[in-house]
């Protein structure tokens, strides 16, 4: 395998970029420098507002065109990206997202659409979504979706409150307890809490699975359902999962199944027949959105025929020839946002599945996990696995090899900014000391993997001879070590600090 030395994995000619600190733009403005010249008008210069409401000046930077967009475009490249690096942050699925997609979203007739539209005018729309349910609906094994959810958590709460009008309606609304296993993702048992139910964790057992005695002790009249995430955030398929769901069955409860990552299971498995009643995916991750930034996002939400009843208004409706959106629902739990949902991010999945298409999209997954498992076999020489048996979509390591040596898996994931990768997702799942939960989807290259499997065995190495080079990392960046607590609690949001250049401040 090659050998990874200093920052050899950047892509050429950012390396140099990203040491320099980027100055302001008030900072780069020369004083008489013309910007943009616009023609004189030709037209009457329309009334000013009151004096008292105008500025008396505007002390823009002033510089040349070619100047902010270089400043510009050198700020995006300051960023780590999927269309730049490889970047595999476990349970994100960061994978690339075809530009097709997002150019069908542009698709004036679709981008252009108001929400307050009537229906015999967004015919299209309403087909889209339709036809994208029932995709779903086939993918998954459910007998209705609702594509309402905006994100994986929200797809969460809506889930819950059908599972709570499912109990009502049965007169059974003691039910107050939800079991949401340690492997879980950490918005299952918030959900569950907004919802007003009490959680109750359930340990995982030695080999990653939900520990079956403790699920059955927990197990009772008063059980609204469990939360299980699957895969489970271990990067692991549980191995009593028909165990599992019968159990809660037979308990009276429902099963809520996080689907976020769907990357394992599509054209693989139908969480359906697994005996999941409820499942939320999650959209912009395995259906082609870019989500780095923080959305915008689709948790899509599947259900059994029995708790169909109960989902949110409206739903899609098809009439003879056309389709209509249906409020006359008794038993709906009621809309969980404005309008229908983030009708790009459906475009997005829509064109996804039928590019794809079936034989596709069980290729996604055969890649997804065989990228995962690739990884893991090869990364165990120098780090150890968290559950030695093989993974789904991705693969969770443990840093305490390395924490022995005064190393942590901060240190690691701080190192590998210097070889060029985006880290992996760290310290979760909890249960894992010292967690590595790296994702590498199916996207990536045998080429990518082996260069990412260097730096993270030439960081296993600085790790026994240099561990100093390692605690100071990120050495290859503008700003080192950040106080991210401080930064989040009292975030600086101007964009010039007061007296520095002539920027104007302000929130
Ligand atoms: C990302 C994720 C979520 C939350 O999704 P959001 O869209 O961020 O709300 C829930 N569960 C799992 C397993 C996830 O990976």
């Amino acid at each position: 395998m090659a050998e990874v030395t200093g920052r050899q994995a950047r892509p050429p000619g950012l390396a140099d970029l990203r040491q320099t600190p980027e100055p302001l733009l008030s900072e780069l403005s020369v004083a008489d420098r013309p910007g943009l010249d616009l023609p004189r008008p030709d037209v009457p210069a329309a009334p000013l507002p009151p004096a008292a409401l105008l500025r008396d000046s505007l002390p823009l930077p002033r510089l040349s065109e070619p100047e902010v967009v270089r400043h510009f475009t050198r700020l995006s490249q300051r960023n780590y990206a999927i269309d730049t690096v490889f970047y595999p942050l476990g349970s994100c699925t960061m994978k690339y997202n075809p530009k097709l997609n997002d150019e069908l979203a542009r698709l004036p007739g679709f981008a252009g659409l108001h929400p307050y539209q009537p229906e015999e005018t967004v015919q299209g729309a309403l087909a889209l979504l339709a036809a994208l349910e029932a995709a779903l609906a086939e993918l998954t094994g459910y007998g209705a979706v609702s594509l309402q959810p905006a994100a994986g958590a929200h797809g969460e709460l809506t889930g819950l409150l059908i599972i709570r009008a499912h109990h009502r309606a049965r007169g059974e609304a003691h039910r107050r307890r939800v079991l949401v296993p340690d492997s879980a993702h950490g918005t299952n048992p918030a959900s569950a809490a907004m919802v007003g139910y009490e959680t109750v964790t359930l340990r995982s057992d030695e080999r990653g699975n939900v520990d079956l005695r403790a699920l059955e002790a927990a197990l009772g009249p008063d059980v609204a359902g469990l939360m299980i995430t699957a895969p489970s955030t271990l990067g692991l398929f549980d191995e009593h999962m028909l165990a599992i769901t019968e159990a809660v069955h037979a308990a009276g409860g429902l099963v809520y199944g996080d689907g976020a990552n769907m990357n394992a299971l599509l054209g693989v498995a139908k969480p359906a027949q697994l005996g999941i009643d409820v499942l939320h995916m999650n959209l912009h991750k395995t259906f082609s959105t870019p989500h780095g930034g923080g959305g915008p996002g689709a948790g899509a939400l599947a259900v059994t025929a029995a708790l169909e009843p109960y989902l949110p208004v409206p739903v899609v409706r098809r009439a003879g020839d056309r389709y209509a959106l249906d409020y006359q629902r008794p038993q709906s739990i009621g809309p969980v946002r404005a309008f229908g949902g983030h009708f790009g991010v459906l475009v997005r999945a829509y064109a996804y599945i039928r590019r794809l298409g079936a034989d596709g999209l069980r290729a996604v997954s055969e890649a997804a996990v065989l990228n995962a498992n690739y990884l893991r076999v090869l990364l165990q020489e120098w780090y150890d696995v968290a559950y030695e048996r093989p993974c789904m979509h991705e693969v969770v390591l443990s840093g305490r090899r390395q924490k022995a040596r005064g190393v942590r898996t901060l240190d690691i994931a701080k190192r590998l900014i210097d070889y060029g990768f985006h880290p992996p997702t760290i310290y979760f799942p909890l249960v894992v000391d010292e967690a590595l939960m790296i994702e590498p989807t199916e996207t990536e290259t045998k080429a990518t993997l082996d260069a990412f499997v260097a730096a993270m065995a030439a960081i296993a190495r600085e790790a026994s001879d240099q561990p100093e080079l390692l605690r100071a990392a990120p050495h290859a960046t503008p700003v080192r070590r950040l106080d991210e607590a401080t930064a989040a609690r009292q975030p600086v949001l101007r964009w010039a600090t007061p007296g520095r250049g002539h920027g104007e401040t302000g929130a």
